[in-house]
Formats: structure tokens, sequence, C-alpha cells
């Protein structure tokens, strides 16, 4: 006898098209040190500032924060000589990214991303019921006209990681400033610059000027790279007044705890602290290229504070079986299959121990009898 199953509730149309985020790993085997190079986080820590800040606020957890980060916004201006005003900040860019999509994006709607632009974007965008665009790259780059040939009457949005993760590739902003002068006026132009103070380049922008001026360009940026506050989840949005009205009126009303608020004070304000770790990504980025190029691997020529790495295919040789390989060893990097990159591995720049142990290691696999099978 069949019976017919109980109703029960059944989530908003497209919510179970989403592949739900799946974050760096940090597990190895029991007794082997821990080196977690697999979600861009800083080798060096956060400023000592940001830590004494974050212990202070320890002392007054039962009373709300202010819910519109006046004063973390107030460092951010100081900062980069703009608006607190047009500021956001969130949990996380992620929340930000997210609420720009709740903001504009609905049904029927359409949004751009690169082929191998960060995985948020798509989840940000089907969640908010919109339908997301792939635009294909060039050399594991964005394309600016593969972008711009798929904007349609439907698009709202598009999304670029400039550096892109995981690519760790960028557009000069010659050609931002092309995107953005090919979109329509209607069209939000999302700059997420997590990882701008990294790049060096002199033909590299975070797009701060562009929002500036725009009324339809916003950057985000976030403490969680160099600021070395990734656990405490805050971020923000530079973007135009209304912008920031739209977002101000649907983002959680106390979405930036307390803790987070004065560490990331601190932290904007220890330069030094911000100019040492992009010394040390300087030196061990390109230490790191030179260093698996010289194995035979090939290396995205990176901006950011991480390599993409490509593995030959079979022979034992693989992505896969370098991941395995290096986790035995303590090395957590990231697979990235999920970015629809199989033959490719992401490494975060690390401390020095780190980086040579990577480095080694991987010397040892690429040099090693092929696996059996
Ligand atoms: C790490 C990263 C972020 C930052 O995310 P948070 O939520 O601020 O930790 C944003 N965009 C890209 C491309 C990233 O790699």
């Amino acid at each position: 006898m069949s019976t017919a199953p109980a109703p029960r509730p059944v989530p908003r149309a497209g919510v179970l098209a989403i592949e739900a985020y799946v974050p760096g790993k940090s597990a190895v085997p029991p007794g082997v040190k821990l080196h977690k190079l697999s979600s861009n986080e800083n080798p060096l820590g956060p400023s000592p500032k940001a830590m004494a800040a974050f212990a202070a606020a320890a002392q007054k957890l039962e009373i709300y924060p202010d819910g519109a980060a006046t004063r973390l916004r107030e460092a951010i201006g100081r900062r980069y000589g703009i608006d607190p005003a047009r500021i956001v900040c969130g949990c996380g860019s992620d929340d930000l990214l997210s609420l720009l999509a709740y903001g504009y994006i609905g049904p029927g709607d359409e949004a751009i991303h690169s082929a191998h632009g960060f995985l948020i974007y798509d989840i940000a965008i089907r969640a908010a019921g919109g339908t997301p665009v792939v635009a294909p790259e060039r050399d594991l780059t964005a394309d600016v006209d593969a972008i711009l040939q798929r904007v349609t009457e439907r698009t709202r949005m598009v999304f670029l990681a400039n550096p892109n993760n995981p690519t760790g590739t960028y557009l000069p902003f010659s050609e931002v400033k092309r995107l953005h002068a090919g979109l329509r006026p209607d069209i939000v132009l999302v700059l997420d610059a997590a990882y701008a103070e990294y790049v060096r380049n002199n033909d590299y922008s975070s797009g701060l000027e562009l929002a500036a001026t725009a009324d339809n360009v916003v950057m985000t940026r976030t403490f969680s790279k160099i600021h070395g506050l990734a656990a405490l989840r805050v971020g923000w949005a530079y973007a135009p007044a209304p912008v920031c009205d739209a977002m101000n009126r649907i983002r959680g009303a106390f979405n930036v705890n307390l803790p987070a608020i004065e560490a990331g004070i601190a932290a904007m304000e220890d330069r030094a602290h911000e100019d040492a770790a992009v010394v040390h990504n300087a030196h061990w980025a390109a230490w790191l290229t030179d260093a698996l190029r010289g194995i035979g691997l090939d290396v995205v020529p990176s901006v950011g504070n991480f390599l993409l790495v490509g593995f030959p295919r079979g022979g034992g040789r693989d992505a896969a079986a370098a991941d395995r390989y290096l986790a035995e060893r303590g090395l957590v990097v990231r697979a990235v299959s999920s970015y629809g990159l199989p033959d490719h591995l992401r490494v975060t720049v690390g401390t020095e121990e780190a980086n040579r142990l990577v480095a080694e290691t991987l010397r040892s696999f690429m040099a090693a009898a092929p696996a059996h099978g």
C-alpha cells in the first residue's frame, strides 16, 4: 500500500539548484604539523593592535554594537580619503555581495560573472532568484568583450573579482574602464577587490576612483586577507549613495559585531603591519613561483597572495594526487575543480617554513615513481 508523502516546506524555486560553498579544508593526519594554505589567509596573522582591540571588546559583550559601524566606516574613510556615508560594512564581503544581489536581482534577471570567477557570485545570484550568466575567459583572465557580449536587456549586475580568485590574474584599469563604458548605466558593476592591497602593478586600480564617480559601480573590500581577520567576518563596500541606501535597508541590523568593529579600526590604522604583509607576500610569491616552475609545474602569474598551480594529467602526477600527497605531509591546499579547474591546485603563500616545505614536497612528488594504477 502506498500513501502520498505528507506535504512539507519546499524552498523557493532555484534554491536547491545552488551548490553549497565548500570552504578550504584544514585537516591533516594526527601528529603532522598543519600548514593551512587553502583559504588565502595572512601567514603573518592580524596586527597585534587589532588583537588587543579584540580582547578589549570582550569587556562589553552585553551591549549591542553600533548597527551602522560608524567608527569603522570613519576609519576606512580616513585611510582612503573617501566619504564614510558611502561605505557599508558587512559580515565579511560575502555579506555585501549577497546584499547587492538581493537588492538588485530578482526572478527573471540575469547577472554575469567570468568562467573561473569567485564561487560566491553564482550562489548570491541564484539565492536572489536570478540567473547566472557565465562569460568565458582568455588565458584564465576575465575577458571584457566576452562579458559585454553576454549583456541582455535582463542583465542587472556584473561581478568582477580583480584580482580574481582562484586564478590570481587581473585586468588593468584601462580594461575595467572599458568594461564600465560598455555597460548600460542601469547595470551595477561590482568590483570585488579582496586582494587589491597585494597588487603592485602600476596599471592596476582597485576601482576606488570609478566607484567615487560612477553611479553604477561598487567596490568591495575585506579584512579577511591582508588584515588577517578572516575569523571576525568583516568587509566593506564603497558605493554610490543610492546603492548604499538600498543595502542599508536590507542588511542585518547589526551585521558587524563589536569585536570585529574594534579590531577592524585598529587594523585599518596599522599601516606598518599591512606593509609588512605586502612585502612578505611579494617576496615569497615570487620565490614560490620560481621554485615550482623550476620543478616543471605550470604556475599562473599571480598578483594575489596565492598561486594557481597546474599539474600534468595522468601518470600519477595529477592535481588530485598532488593534493593527497601534500595533505599527508601537513600541507593543506585548495582543490579547484569546483571552479572548473580540475588540473590545478591553489596554494596560498604562507610562512617561510610553509613555502619551503611546499617547494620541497612538490619536488619529491614530481620526482617520485608514478603511483600504481
Ligand atoms: C576571500 C575573498 C573575499 C572575501 O570574503 P570575506 O567574506 O570578506 O571573507 C571576497 N572575494 C574574493 C574573490 C575572495 O577571494
